[in-house]
């Protein structure tokens, strides 16, 4: 996350969920990613409460937890703090779908959260709301969440989120961007979710 400048310093934070007991494994308050060990990460149960780890967990702990009690597909999260989706959180804007693997990826335009506390139970709920069914959303004046069901997945969210919030931008700066009908993103969001790669 951090060398794919989808954050800086010990900002953002990730966690994964065993979907066999619901246990959340969260990586710490502010500690540089590059250093973090296995017995750094804090073990939430579906409530949120630690209930493994010395550490303290991160400040966003019940935006994890809030999605996971939301989300029975979702095992994976990131929140990070890109550059040029937090630009579109910045403006209060959601990120309509203008590239094919954003459709097939994200599923839906990225919402934007509105405002809350970093930290606060209100911004959980605010984040909830605007990732729908999507793997996406926006946090107004603070980075992105994504979603997926692994974290392999949900790395690759991340980076289409990125990039395609890149090229939404320049095409801005050049003419009036062309957004995808809801029609078709929901073909290519089926296609990925049930028809890409091979069998088995
Ligand atoms: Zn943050």
């Amino acid at each position: 996350m951090a060398s794919q400048d989808l954050t800086i310093e010990t900002w953002g934070n990730l966690s994964l969920r065993d979907p066999t007991n619901g246990h959340i494994y969260l990586t710490p308050s502010g500690m540089p990613y590059d250093t973090l060990k296995e017995e750094d990460i804090c073990v939430l149960d579906k409530e949120g409460n630690l209930i493994e780890g010395k550490r303290k967990p991160s400040i966003e702990s019940m935006l994890h937890v809030r999605i996971y009690q939301n989300r029975s597909d979702v095992n994976a999260i990131m929140h990070t703090h890109p550059v040029s989706s937090t630009v579109f959180g910045v403006l209060h804007q959601s990120i309509p779908v203008v590239t094919d693997e954003m459709a097939q990826a994200i599923g839906g335009d990225v919402n934007c959260a509105e405002y809350a506390l970093p930290g606060s139970l209100e911004l959980a709920e605010n984040v909830c709301n605007a990732l729908g069914t999507t793997q996406a959303c926006l946090l107004s004046n603070h980075g992105a969440l994504c979603a997926g069901k692994d974290m392999k997945e949900c790395f690759k969210v991340a980076k289409v989120l990125e990039t395609s919030a890149d090229i939404y931008y320049k095409a801005l700066c050049i003419g009036k961007p062309v957004t995808i009908s809801k029609e078709n993103v929901d073909w290519m969001r089926d296609f990925a979710l049930n028809k890409y790669g091979q069998k088995g």
